[in-house]
């Protein structure tokens, strides 16, 4: 089925030499082109296309493949009204996702609230600030498992009896969850030093987790070299272009929950750097499809100050991306040499936005915001995305009087250890009237003492 990547570890490495001192490219027009095929694999780079299989790099000029859809078939089957009727789950937007013909559309993963934030609106002086909230998405409460649901339909279709990826914790919960509903096995491999919310959250799907001496970049090379030797089907390797292509429905249904159009601004965090990539593209493909007027969107990306390799770039003015040696409370975004940051800078300096980064203690600043303006717990990725919009307000990047949309992508209670000491430790009381009497007194007391200090 897949004769070439016996080099597929060489590849990887490559690719991102490749992306600096790109070589001639082998073109080879027409020899694989397949016809009558509703989707398939193309080269972003050369074009070439590679039908439909478990591979994602082009195999002549190592660049990384995307999947190419039939859009004139589309056109005539899609729907806005057909849309609306069907269930509030990822799969009401099939005809724009690489679906096999027969897939299993159980798991109603996606169609999270697009919730206006209006009291964190105020804090950041406008009025139009939505949050589009991934932080309880189902099952495992990230936006992950969209990019798992769709991932998983090819595993099976490739024939696949374990799943696999390499993961800084989110990916990890949404594939052993996901496998185990679906009936696969599923063999996980994690950098040592995650989060125990995220490690546990793995294990109780009953998966196999593998925990590597190393940050996430030694664990998805090495993820790269057992693909080529064991015929597994690691969601984000050898499945990655298929995978990525569930990112895109957090644009349609951005687009969608605001009635079909599109905001001026969405804020993303960034790890590899695919989630922005493909809202940009699912923004695109509304825009071609007719489904919402034409309307320039700019992308901001955010990151971690400890792992900011794609904000460098932007802020350098350039999409080459040097890689970076994490140092962050974000684990989750802990990618130090992202394999599409490339195509992330471009796409955010492209649309003519901005990136910017936030350190521990602003991530934390950012957690809190969010929890106390508007009720949501996110995670320490959240955090950065909170306090990375809080800059582009302030720095006129982001007006105020347009539509902002911040990607919330995971949930609070997996990352609590941030948290750690921000709050005080709450003593016990006896249950009894005299007792919370006391303790109220204790309080106020308190509370005038701190003010004398204060004053
Ligand atoms: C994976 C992840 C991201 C970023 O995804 P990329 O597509 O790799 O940039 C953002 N937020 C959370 C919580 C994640 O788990």
């Amino acid at each position: 089925m897949n004769p070439l990547p016996q080099a597929a570890g060489f590849l990887v490495y490559a690719r991102n030499f490749c992306m600096v001192n790109r070589k001639p490219k082998l073109q080879k027009k027409g020899e694989r082109m397949t016809t009558n095929l509703r989707y398939e694999l193309r080269c972003r780079e050369c074009q070439t296309r590679w039908g439909n299989q478990p591979i994602s790099f082009c195999q002549s000029c190592f660049a990384p493949l995307e999947v190419a859809y039939d859009w004139d078939r589309i056109r005539k089957e899609i729907n806005k009204d057909e849309i609306a009727r069907r269930p509030p789950n990822l799969w009401r937007y099939r005809e724009l996702l690489p679906l096999p013909e027969q897939y299993d559309s159980s798991t109603p993963a996606g169609f999270t609230p697009l919730v206006h934030t209006v009291k964190l609106g105020e804090k950041l002086r406008s009025r139009s600030v939505y949050v589009k909230n991934d932080a309880v998405c189902f099952p495992t409460l990230s936006f992950k498992d969209r990019v798992v649901a769709v991932a998983l339909t090819q595993a099976r279709n490739f024939g696949f009896d374990v799943v696999s990826c390499s993961s800084t914790g989110n990916l990890a919960n949404a594939v052993a969850a996901q496998a185990a509903r679906l009936g696969f096995k599923a063999c996980i491999f994690i950098p040592a030093d995650l989060e125990p919310a995220k490690v546990l959250g793995t294990q109780v799907y009953g998966a196999q987790i593998v925990r590597i001496d190393g940050n996430y970049d030694h664990v998805n090379r090495l993820c790269s070299q057992i693909a080529d030797k064991h015929r597994w089907g690691f969601v984000n390797v050898n499945l990655r272009p298929y995978y990525a292509e569930g990112s895109k429905t957090v644009g349609y249904e951005i687009a969608e929950q605001l009635g079909w159009r599109l905001p001026d601004n969405v804020v993303v965090p960034m790890a590899g750097g695919s989630l922005i990539t493909k809202i940009y593209k699912a923004f695109r493909e509304l825009i071609e499809l007719g489904l919402v007027e034409e309307k320039p969107v700019k992308f901001f990306g955010a990151q971690a100050t400890g792992c900011s390799p794609i904000s460098a770039a932007v802020k350098a003015g350039r999409n080459e991306i040097e890689p970076q040696k994490p140092q962050t409370i974000a684990r989750s975004l802990a990618i130090g040499n992202p394999a599409d940051g490339f195509y992330a800078a471009k796409t955010i300096l492209g649309t003519g936005g901005w990136a910017e980064d936030a350190s521990d203690p602003e991530i934390v600043d950012g957690m809190a915001l969010l929890a106390e303006t508007e009720g949501i717990f996110t995670e320490t990725a959240g955090g950065v995305t909170v306090a990375a919009a809080r800059k582009l307000f302030a720095q006129g990047r982001i007006l105020r009087d347009e539509t902002t949309v911040l990607c919330i992508t995971g949930n609070g209670l997996k990352t609590t250890d941030a948290l750690a000491g921000r709050f005080e430790a709450v003593e016990p009381i006896a249950p009894k009237l005299a007792a919370f009497e006391q303790y109220l007194e204790d309080q106020f007391a308190g509370a005038r003492a701190a003010g004398r200090g204060a004053a």
